[in-house]
């Protein structure tokens, strides 16, 4: 069995839906189990009728909630279906405008709408269109626990329902789920965190012990560099799972990081596609490392990070001063991506920086602190780097015309990763580029 799941582009119209039932129709002899993401940017347009909704925006809510009906109607005809669920919505959203408050478990109660919808829209479209199809309720296969918008699975109990269910239904039809979503043990919808998708599928994939688990999406696989700062990447054919992961996580939203994690337990190839190009081979993601005459495989972006440089205020109470720190991020549920200290001061990145009214009101007992908001992370991912003398030259004589705020080498030994304004961010990934991808070794690039 194979798992081919489809991000928001692939679902994104009634045409896409189509395309993707030729994709799946086409692989039928490998039993595929199908993941969908929601239809487009439905998600976005959820959470913002949630937020609305709960900050006295009422009627701007329902306002959207119409607009996003009315596109689910146009693209699936699935007059029924659409309008129950989007009752459901709106029931859930005039609650909200009671309350006047919005907490994590109804965000997803409102944010797992779109899966729970396309995964029925796909499932219908595909029956229609002569592929035997059945649904399968993510919520019933993916148990998590209760830290909703960003719960995480309990494993024995997900693959145990996974393998007991999903091979039976698969003997008949292609399987459909929604991604994204799953159930606590009590049986709340909830979510696995934006972009979760990818780790529905990696989940799915080693609960059925499938052979291999295809991303398609929006572009020809995994680029160089992040097209969305820097255009004319190239593809990357191979990647080891642990650079894979590391680029995941440095903002190569093309992966949810946590993707990898299943995958690589259970050793199973996972591919990018391009559900516009098929024709492309994509990106393999395989357990072993990938030698190349290029050092750096690729280079990730985090856009929106916030920089604090905290220092203590007790000049030489050394002991003690990490450990305050950090506990302070942990009870503001805020994680820290980057770090580099000396004796009595510590900088470090945040990408969430939500709470960091609170965290600035506790710091604020024992240190000093300036703040930099819209900063950004550049971040070199390759197995190589750690053996390459000399790289750490090169990388800095090509960002030479950019202040560079923070530096970062050696945590995993696969990364080196620093900290610009973001106004400087195009133009640090531009010099790199041209400095690690000029030429390329055409057994791991496409050249
Ligand atoms: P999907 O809806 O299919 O899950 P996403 O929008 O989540 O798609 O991820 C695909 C996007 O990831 C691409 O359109 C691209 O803008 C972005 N991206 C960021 N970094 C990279 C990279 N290194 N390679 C490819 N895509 C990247
Ligand atoms: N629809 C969800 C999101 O937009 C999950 C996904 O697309 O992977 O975050
Ligand atoms: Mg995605």
């Amino acid at each position: 069995m194979i798992v081919m799941k489809f991000g928001g582009t692939s679902v994104a119209s009634a045409r896409a839906i189509e395309r993707v039932a030729g994709l799946v129709g086409a692989r039928i002899d490998e039993r595929p189990v199908v993941v969908v993401s929601a239809m487009g940017k439905t998600t976005n347009k959820l959470l913002e009728i949630a937020r609305l909704a709960a900050a006295g925006g009422r009627d701007r809510a329902l306002t959207l909630l119409y607009e996003l009906r009315d596109f689910h109607l146009a693209e699936s005809g699935m007059e029924r279906t659409v309008e129950e669920h989007f009752q459901e919505l709106g029931e859930m959203a005039r609650g909200l405008a009671v309350l006047g408050e919005l907490t994590p478990r109804s965000i997803d109660a409102v944010s797992s709408l779109g899966e729970r919808l396309s995964s029925l829209i796909v499932t219908r479209a595909f029956e229609r269109l002569g592929i035997p199809a059945v649904h399968a309720d993510a919520r019933k296969l993916i148990v998590t626990d209760a830290r909703h918008t960003h719960a995480a699975p309990i494993y024995e109990e997900t693959y145990r329902r996974l393998a007991a269910a999903i091979p039976r239904l698969a003997e008949r039809a292609v399987v459909v789920m929604g991604g994204f979503i799953g159930a606590t043990e009590a049986g709340v919808t909830s979510t696995l965190g934006r972009g979760g998708s990818d780790f529905t599928a990696s989940i799915v994939g080693a609960g059925i012990g499938a052979s291999e688990i295809q991303i398609w999406t929006d572009v020809d696989g995994l680029l160089t560099c992040d097209p969305t700062v820097l255009a004319g990447g190239h593809r990357v054919r191979r990647i080891s799972f642990a650079e894979a992961a590391e680029l995941a996580y440095f903002g190569a939203k093309v992966l949810h990081p946590a993707t990898v994690l299943p995958a690589i337990e259970s050793n199973i190839p996972v591919r990018i596609l391009n559900s516009l190009r098929p024709e492309v081979e994509g990106t393999r993601i395989t357990a072993a490392a990938v030698p190349s005459s290029n050092p750096i495989k690729s280079i990730a972006c985090k856009k929106n990070v916030t920089v604090l440089n905290i220092r203590s205020t007790r000049m030489f109470m050394a002991h003690g001063f990490l450990r305050r720190i950090f506990e302070i991020f942990d009870r503001n549920e805020t994680s820290v991506d980057m770090i580099s200290t000396s004796e009595v001061s510590v900088s470090l990145t945040l990408n969430d920086g939500s709470r960091l009214e609170a965290i600035a009101r506790e710091l604020a007992e024992f240190s000093e602190f300036t703040c930099d908001r819209d900063e950004a992370i550049v971040c070199l991912v390759g197995e190589n780097i750690k053996n390459t003398p000399g790289i750490g030259a090169r990388i800095f004589r090509a960002v030479q015309h950019i202040n560079v705020r923070m530096v970062s080498q050696g945590a995993s030994s696969l990364n080196l990763g620093f900290v610009v304004n973001a106004a400087d961010l195009r133009a640090a990934v531009e010099a790199l580029h041209n400095e690690f991808f000029s030429a390329l070794d055409p057994e791991v690039f496409d050249v």
